[in-house]
């Protein structure tokens, strides 16, 4: 068994930012040279999510409504009074929907859907720099 760990960089503008980062780990699975196994994707920071969603404006935009329904950016947050940063909303969010994603890889390919792409949510009230950790475990 072999482990394969590397890194995609993103900038983001954020509140929201949902960036489609599928094509970079397929080629980080590639470069893995592991054929079948386990792929973990982990974006350090809590404001910051991992997800998968059929990647058109329709769906995107019904996404952030629905995240907006959930977790209102226009409410009160303990978070906001205490620390003064303005994203406690980004905090929440970021935590709904969670800061990573397994996928099987077989034949080297991710066994994701025909219409689901892997997505990288910002929620943070401000552009950050992000660092995605991408792991692949398994033979070659
Ligand atoms: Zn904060």
């Amino acid at each position: 068994m072999a482990v394969y760990l590397d890194y995609i960089d993103l900038s983001t503008r954020g509140n929201p930012d949902i960036i489609d980062i599928t094509t970079q780990v397929i080629e980080l699975i590639k470069k893995s040279s592991i054929r079948n196994g386990l792929l973990t994707l982990f974006v350090p920071g809590s404001t910051c999510a991992i997800t998968t969603i059929e990647y058109e404006s329709g769906v995107v935009q019904d996404l952030q409504r629905a995240i907006e329904r959930l977790a209102p950016q226009n409410m009160h947050y303990d978070h906001d009074a205490r620390w003064h940063d303005g994203n406690g909303f980004a905090h929440v969010r970021a935590a709904l929907l969670g800061p990573s994603l397994s996928l099987p890889i077989a034949d080297g390919h991710p066994l994701l859907g025909t219409w689901q792409q892997i997505v990288l949510c910002d929620f943070d009230n401000r552009p950050r720099q992000r660092k995605i950790c991408v792991q692949v475990s398994g033979d070659e």
